[in-house]
């Protein structure tokens, strides 16, 4: 029996104006399955996002979320988390505002709010800020409030794109450590934007390889490595030649 799929895209195109960034794209993400996008940039693995959250729409094809053309259906957005590239965090609220703006919207429970809040400010070094204005953190500490304003949704569907691009290494790779745990105790999907490789062999059950709004290859982190499907996917991953 095939696992359930959470996310399927098929023969997606998108264009802006006449150029098309998502070229009839066909893929299927289980449930519970962390998939990355992995491709140089502005190969349109931002766009793919935006698509599949319901942020763009496409010219041509469907996308389906748990069997639902998201077209139809308006029960996807209370069903999902995204970290956008750009953060897009609420200015005029705190840090700690930002992290419970969706939880208050979906009824959490005052307690369960805080001890959700606590966990994650915690895990993100960010409790010393959660009284500050977005306007008065540095990039890195943004993209963190952003990282977490998704971790405590613990939504079915977590959408991120290129979330710790901005922050230095050291709490990088915390923050990788804290994603891929916070995955294997949920039963979340995630697709997971980035254009780094380490990030994305050690975080995806599989990766999608992405060139010019196509995906080259998608399999297994060991049977890319091993495997290479072409020249172009050799060298994205740097493959010894
Ligand atoms: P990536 O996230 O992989 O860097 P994007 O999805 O952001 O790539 O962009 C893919 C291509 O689409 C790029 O050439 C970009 O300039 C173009 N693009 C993205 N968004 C828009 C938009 N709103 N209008 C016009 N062109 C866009
Ligand atoms: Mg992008």
């Amino acid at each position: 029996m095939s696992a359930r799929q959470a996310i399927q895209l098929n023969n997606v195109t998108k264009k802006f104006k006449k150029t098309t960034v998502i070229d009839e794209m066909n893929l299927q993400i289980n449930e519970g399955e962390f998939l990355v996008l992995l491709g140089p940039s502005g190969c349109g693995k931002s766009t793919m996002l935006r698509l599949i959250a319901g942020l763009e729409k496409a010219n041509s094809g469907e996308i389906l979320i748990n069997g639902q053309d998201i077209k139809q259906d308006s029960y996807f957005a209370n069903n999902f988390a995204m970290v956008f590239q750009d953060y897009a965090l609420y200015p005029n609220m705190t840090v700690y505002q930002n992290l419970e703006y969706a939880l208050k919207v979906h009824k959490v429970p005052k307690r369960e709010r805080q001890t959700r809040l606590n966990k994650v400010l915690n895990m993100l070094n960010l409790t010393a800020y959660q009284d500050r204005l977005p306007g008065q953190l540095s990039g890195g500490q943004k993209q963190r409030v952003a990282l977490g304003r998704g971790m405590v949704k613990k939504s079915n569907i977590f959408l991120l794109d290129e979330p710790l691009s901005n922050i230095d290494v050291q709490l990088r790779e915390k923050a990788r450590d804290e994603i891929k745990s916070m995955h294997d105790t949920s039963h979340q999907t995630i697709v997971y934007v980035t254009h780094d490789q380490l990030e994305a062999m050690s975080l995806g059950d599989r990766i999608a390889i992405m060139n010019n709004g196509v995906i080259q290859m998608i399999d297994t982190p060991n049977n890319i490595y091993n495997n290479p499907i072409n020249l172009f996917v050799a060298e994205f991953v740097g493959v010894p030649q």
